[in-house]
């Protein structure tokens, strides 16, 4: 009897290890065509992704699987690739005609609100990991647990909060009463070395994942005060050795070349626009682990309403004229320099849904549509620090998958529209 119940209990311990080591299926797609590893660029037919039910990929086998209670999703029609990456948005706000009185009459709660609305269409666009740089902390740090937790649907959000940039500078507020300023001073606005190195721990205090600054001036900044370098090396010095301590990557928005190749000496991870880039830019580019992320949709969409008008400001408009042509040369620039790429597009300046017309750029650019799906993948990831979270589909990562009708590496155009998305295992579109 004694012995009967260990061999059971043995029986049942054995069951339970197996069980660990090969986590039931919860989920199979039938892929007719699948991209699971865009750094091979290798395509595959009739091939099933297995999934489990903690949203995660379990293994990727040839043919038609089948598992018992396993529930199928029939892509036999469509071409599978990983969840798309855009390293640089705003969720939380959208550039439009009302720019300065929603600055004064919207609160942080509208703001994650509205987050959570652009987050649907950005997952339903395709993206299932974001990475957002500058937002008010509470609203954007509210949105990332939401989604975390499945509250809301989006994509999976890297978060800087509040941009880290000078007092007065491109991420502090410019253009109302000297009184109306003080009172909506951003909170990671800062002068000299000690200040900003404060501003950046308390950033990580409030949630940051990433350290983003405004090394330079920026185009929609209301203030002329151009495009040139804002923090001086002593601040950014000071702000990447704070970072680096506590384990946190900077990213810099850096327009000007003086203010690209500054960010660059003092250590940044990476430059967000880089429209003025020159030779050294890409030495420096080329130095370490870093990668560029070249928004050039940014550009190339303030350039447009500047000549249409009635949305941005005079001042605004004379740097979007000339940011916004440089832009497209930037990325050739770049390109033959060899820059490391992670895509991003700064969507926010743009319209939410569209982070896909980043791709018809970079394709005019030079790159080919399979080099451009790398930078929106396995590049994105690689700079976000979530290889082994996202980016292929491959044992381990999460199950963020999607789906369109024909190859995007012959047609990029492709990526417009889709037609399955998957993001940590839950179906949000198709299927
Ligand atoms: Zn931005």
């Amino acid at each position: 009897m004694i012995r009967t119940m260990f061999a059971a209990l043995a029986a049942l311990l054995l069951a339970g290890s197996a069980a660990a080591q090969a986590p039931a299926v919860s989920t199979i797609i039938h892929a007719g065509r699948l991209l699971a590893d865009p750094t091979t660029g290798v395509i595959s037919t009739v091939q099933s992704v297995l999934i489990g039910a903690d949203g995660r990929i379990i293994g990727v086998e040839a043919g038609y699987a089948t598992r018992e209670g396993a529930a199928i999703i029939d892509l036999r029609d469509e071409f599978v690739l990983p969840g798309l990456i855009d390293s640089h948005v705003h969720l939380t706000s959208e550039l439009g005609p009302n720019q300065l009185i929603e600055e004064v009459t919207l609160t942080d709660a509208d703001a994650a609100l509205r987050g959570a609305q652009n987050a649907r269409t950005t997952l339903l666009a395709g993206f299932t990991t974001v990475a957002d740089l500058g937002a008010p902390n509470d609203s954007i740090f509210a949105l990332r647990r939401a989604i975390a937790e499945e509250r809301v649907p989006g994509p999976r959000i890297i978060a800087s909060g509040a941009a880290v940039t000078p007092d007065g500078g491109h991420g502090d507020v410019n253009g109302y009463s000297p009184r109306v300023n003080d009172a909506l001073r951003s909170i990671a606005a800062c002068s000299g070395a000690d200040a900003c190195r404060r501003a950046v721990r308390r950033q990580i205090q409030a949630g940051a994942d990433v350290i983003k600054i405004t090394a330079t001036g920026g185009v929609l900044s209301n203030t002329a005060a151009g495009v040139a370098q804002q923090f001086s090396d002593e601040e950014l010095r000071a702000i990447v050795d704070a970072a680096h301590a506590m384990g946190r990557r900077v990213t810099a928005h850096a327009h000007g070349v003086g203010g690209i190749n500054a960010a660059l000496r003092a250590g940044v991870d990476s430059i967000e626009h880089g429209s003025y880039l020159d030779r050294e830019s890409i030495r420096l580019f080329r130095q370490g682990n870093r990668y560029l992320v070249p928004t050039v949709l940014a550009g190339a969409y303030v350039q447009e309403l500047a000549q249409r008008g009635g949305v941005l400001t005079p001042a605004q408009t004379v740097k979007a004229l000339e940011v916004g042509a440089r832009m497209r040369q930037m990325i050739r620039d770049a390109r033959a320099g060899g820059v490391r790429i992670a895509f991003g597009t700064d969507t926010g300046v743009s319209q939410h849904g569209q982070n896909w017309r980043e791709f018809d750029l970079l394709i005019e650019a030079g790159y080919t549509p399979l080099e451009a799906i790398r930078m929106a993948t396995v590049a994105a990831a690689d700079h976000l620090q979530l290889n082994d979270t996202t980016g292929r589909i491959a044992p381990g990562l999460a199950a963020d998958i999607i789906a369109v009708s024909a190859d995007p590496t012959a047609d990029i155009t492709q990526l417009r529209a889709m037609r399955f998305v998957m993001a940590r295992g839950r179906v949000h579109l198709g299927g």
